[in-house]
């Protein structure tokens, strides 16, 4: 089984996020992805992340009705900050069965090289890599273990969600409808 990692804080997910998910369920070799929601850093306070299991609860209303995304808390219970090679190394023992494959977007991969033991994480993982606007020729986008996707991009973010929700403005389908009714009827993002 070849599962994708999606990597994100989430906060909120937003249909940009679930257009990418897709499209590598779609396009790429992979039997699930799973959106993995990055935990708090303690060494990085930010005052607007909502709470680990709230930004989970509306990644598992975005996706539960989707056989083939699923979220995952696998982070939460790691040694924080968590990094890319120690989650896949706990991923590789708690799945033996399991390939993993990273999915990123091209402004990611282009900082790979700064990431503890990256050479360690191409060699074991393929990374599905979608570009994004303005990024040019992808670093390692020749290496044998990277595939470059050209997937629908969406200028939205999960900033400028929270930005509408703290101004009193609907998020209505910047968000799929279950995460919409959830934040409607919550105060998540208002303060
Ligand atoms: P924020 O605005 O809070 O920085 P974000 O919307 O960029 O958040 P993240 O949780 O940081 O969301 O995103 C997870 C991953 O999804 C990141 O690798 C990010 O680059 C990517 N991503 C975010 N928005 C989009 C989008 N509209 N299209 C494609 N990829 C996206």
């Amino acid at each position: 089984m070849n599962t994708g990692l999606f990597f994100g804080s989430f906060n909120p997910v937003h249909i940009g996020h679930l257009i990418i998910a897709n499209h590598m369920v779609e396009y790429g070799d992979l039997d699930q992805v799973w959106m993995v929601v990055s935990p708090h850093n303690p060494l990085k306070e930010k005052k607007s992340l909502a709470k680990d299991y709230d930004r989970l609860h509306l990644v598992r209303l975005a996706v539960e009705d989707n056989p083939y995304i699923r979220e995952s808390n696998i982070e939460f219970d790691l040694p924080k900050p968590s990094y890319t090679v120690d989650t896949l190394a706990h991923l590789a023992d708690k799945y033996p069965d399991r390939k993993f494959t990273l999915i990123m977007g091209g402004d990611n991969l282009a900082t790979l090289h700064k990431w503890k033991n990256y050479e360690q994480i191409l060699e074991n993982n393929q990374i599905y890599v979608y570009q994004r606007p303005g990024a040019g020729e992808p670093v390692f986008g020749a290496h044998p273990n990277v595939r470059i996707f050209q997937a629908p991009l969406l200028n939205i973010s999960a900033t400028y969600i929270r930005k509408a929700r703290k101004e009193g403005r609907s998020v209505r389908y910047l968000v799929p409808e279950p995460v919409f009714q959830y934040l409607d009827g919550s105060d998540m993002y208002t303060k």
